[in-house]
């Protein structure tokens, strides 16, 4: 098989073929296929445009790989500036400066950061980088930021995090679908394909403050205020309990709880939400009616329900409504999150998180050191134990007890993460600070060390998407000359500092199959899944294990069982994850916003994605059809909230709140609640949405609460201090 993909990479390189791969980008992961005819000429079209195809940044997604903006050589900071080197002066200067802070201040005065991008094997190898070469417990990535609220509450409900329990294509079967929190018309258009059924059933409700692209297709749009969505799903379990929609024998058989829920929730009647939320009591009867009548219905969450200081716990009323309703765990039903980046899902389960190992296990537990200390060949007592989760990381930099020196791969966390203008100083006090990228992303810009990686049509590797299932996305180009792929970045500093070679291999297929064996016997188990079974086409949702009797010693390097099991497609259908096989029901209340607004700071801003552009935008900026469409920050504003400031459409805004203050043009949009302004944040410098975010702190999953801070508004040229 190895042969074959040899060939048609030859093919690919020389233009004559075509390679199968993934879109770069979000967690759908669409397939497409690559023609290369040149670096500069990539033809993208989609493998199933029955699917719902691509969106626009899948089909620009080729215009990076021939980019005059692509890295292709180590910078090196000099006198303040950064300047060319080679990677023998680059990586010597790393590998010096982290011994040197280590022999004065320990291993966990260097910190790691990594991404919900980078594919499972980097994911893997960057987890085990940190805790074996480093010896460091400080590893974390931004994926915090995105999707942990959803998966520390589905450990909690259900014993087991996976996006979606189920397979995409289920949803397609569906007469109703509530989706809290999801704008996919902007961020994933070609997952409206699946919700076809749903729209024409007049089935499709949607949470959200805004009017969004997808609200508009919606039957009924439920518009809380910000910070309220949680009062909302008690008001609609509320709704459901009081009309006689408890599915009591479900609730009685698969969960336990529901009693201590119900307290809470039979005190948030209808039409008290309607007096938090500014939802319509009979809004959130009808919401209840449509969920609970339809033959197939889905509650979906995703960023809207997650970043808030109360994640962990709103998410977990929108599953108390689902396990009410009697929809986990059952075919043709449930619950489910949409798992934002490229490998949101994979990225979460192979240790490069602060608390976890491979295989989604807890770094916690004697029994998973052991394990993957084994697979790596060290002592359990060697393994750090849990270190700072990814904002307190960066809080901590350069503070007499943090880390001195933070190494950055697939991030950029200066436009990212919230209260950037602190972040943005914390890095300014680290003794070093090195970022792997692909373009000079606002990080990098940042760093004294700048490494050129290859991006994903030059290398293979695998990726989760967020049904669960393992893909394989290919190599189509040759590098160009100058770059390093991710992996041997992390082998050549392994070996720097000490590591034998063999213990970082820098082949994906190598690493994949001792992550294969780390992950075995884990919650997110991958020991039956090998790179020819996906080259096969073989479609295979984890759990993926190698059978019963593999279960016990593993032996370091490549798994020998043959693997067969056919993958899991849907969780939860005879039983839970937890010990006792049920669900559970988690009592949780509405606190409200962390900063709501007052007389100095009057209005909701919420941040969120606008349907050209990725994450911090590194990539989609530098791509000129994206740009064209949204070259700038701008904030959507009521007509009647813009006046008031005194501003027109177009005006130059300052969007002002307790850490900065954002610079953008003003949309009005008639439909926006009065109370509330929109900041997308994609952007960087003046115009980063995060100067204005808040970072107070889900208390379990450290999910910072991105979607909303108290601000106001005011023409551009007003002076913040005076
Ligand atoms: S929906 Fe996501 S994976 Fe599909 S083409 Fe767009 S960005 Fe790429």
């Amino acid at each position: 098989m190895r042969a074959a993909t040899s060939t048609r990479q030859a093919d690919a390189d020389s233009g004559v073929g075509a390679v199968d791969t993934h879109c770069p980008y979000c967690a759908l992961q669409c397939g497409m296929t690559l023609s290369p005819a040149g670096r500069a000429s990539v033809r993208v079209r989609p493998r199933d445009p029955s699917a719902g195809g691509l969106c626009q940044k899948g089909w620009t997604s080729a215009a990076l790989l021939g980019s005059p903006a692509r890295l292709t050589t180590p910078l090196v900071r000099d006198g303040g500036t950064l300047r060319p080197a080679n990677w023998d002066e680059a990586l010597g200067l790393v590998a010096r400066k982290i011994k040197e802070i280590v022999a004065e201040r320990g291993p966990d005065a260097v910190a790691v950061f990594g991404g919900g991008g980078l594919t499972n094997e980097k994911a893997y190898l960057l987890g085990k980088f940190a805790r074996v070469a480093l010896g460091t417990s400080q590893v974390d990535y931004n994926g915090r930021f995105c999707m942990s609220s959803a998966a520390a509450a589905a450990h909690r409900a259900f014993g087991l995090d996976r996006g979606l329990p189920f397979p995409l294509a289920d949803l397609d079967g569906a007469d109703a679908v509530l989706l809290a929190g999801a704008n996919p018309a902007e961020t994933m258009p070609p997952f409206l394909s699946h919700l076809r059924r749903a729209m024409d059933a007049g089935g499709l409700i949607v949470v959200d403050p805004r009017r969004t692209p997808t609200a508009e297709r919606a039957a009924l749009h439920l518009a809380p205020a910000p910070g309220t969505d949680l009062a909302l799903a008690l008001g609609i379990l509320h709704a459901a309990v009081a009309d006689g929609r408890l599915d009591h024998g479900y609730v009685g058989d698969r969960t336990t709880g529901f009693d201590e829920a119900w307290r809470v929730a039979a005190a948030w009647w209808p039409e008290r939400v309607e007096r938090v939320t500014g939802v319509a009591a009979a809004d959130q009867r009808r919401a209840a009616a449509i969920l609970a009548e339809a033959a197939s219905a889905y509650v979906l969450t995703a960023r809207g329900a997650e970043q808030h200081a109360t994640g962990v716990d709103t998410v977990g009323a929108w599953i108390n409504l689902a396990l009410a309703l009697g929809l986990p765990g059952r075919r043709g039903s449930g619950w489910g999150c949409l798992t934002g980046q490229g490998n949101g899902q994979g990225g979460r389960e192979h240790g490069q998180k602060a608390d976890q190992l491979p295989g989604y296990r807890r770094i916690d537990d004697p029994a998973a050191r052991a394990h993957v200390a084994r697979v790596w060949g060290i002592e359990p007592s060697a393994l750090p134990g849990p270190g700072r989760s990814a904002f307190e990381l960066l809080d901590a930099l350069g503070t007499a007890d943090g880390p001195s020196a933070l190494l950055v791969f697939g991030s950029n966390p200066v436009v990212s993460a919230p209260h950037s203008s602190r972040v943005g100083d914390r890095l300014a006090a680290l003794d070093l600070l090195v970022v792997a990228d692909i373009v000079l992303s606002e990080t990098a810009g940042a760093a004294d060390v700048v490494l050129p990686i290859t991006q994903w049509a030059e290398e293979d590797g695998t990726l989760t998407n967020l049904e669960g299932r393992v893909l394989l996305r290919r190599r189509a180009l040759t590098p160009p000359p100058g770059v390093r792929t991710d992996l041997e970045v992390l082998h050549d500093l392994a070996v720097r500092l000490g590591q034998p070679s063999e213990r970082f291999p820098a082949d994906p297929e190598t690493v994949f199959t001792e992550l294969r064996a780390a992950s075995e016997g884990g919650p997110a188990d991958y020991s039956g899944v090998t790179w020819d079974r996906l080259r096969a086409g073989e479609r295979l949702h984890w759990p993926v294990p190698v059978g019963p009797a593999s279960i016990g010693p593993v032996p370091v390097g490549p798994v020998p069982r043959q693997p067969g099991h056919p993958g899991t497609p849907r969780l939860f259908l005879d039983r839970f994850a937890h010990p006792d096989g049920r669900a559970r029901f988690v009592a949780v209340d509405h606190k409200g916003p962390a900063e709501p607004p007052d007389e100095e700071f009057p209005l909701y801003a919420i941040t969120g994605r606008v349907l050209q552009h990725y994450q911090s935008g590194a990539q989609t900026r530098r791509v000129e059809e994206l740009r064209a469409v949204v070259p700038e920050v701008y904030v959507e504003v009521h007509p009647d909230t813009a006046r008031r400031a005194g501003l027109d459409d177009g005006a130059a805004a300052a969007v002002v709140g307790r850490r900065g203050r954002v610079l953008a043009k003003v949309r009005c949009v008639p439909s926006m609640r009065p109370d509330v302004v929109f900041l997308p944040f994609h952007f960087p410098g003046a115009q980063r949405a995060n100067l204005v975010t808040n970072p107070a702190l889900d208390p379990v999953s450290r999910m910072p609460e991105f979607k909303v801070c108290a601000v106001r508004l005011s023409p551009a040229a007003e002076r913040e201090d005076g």
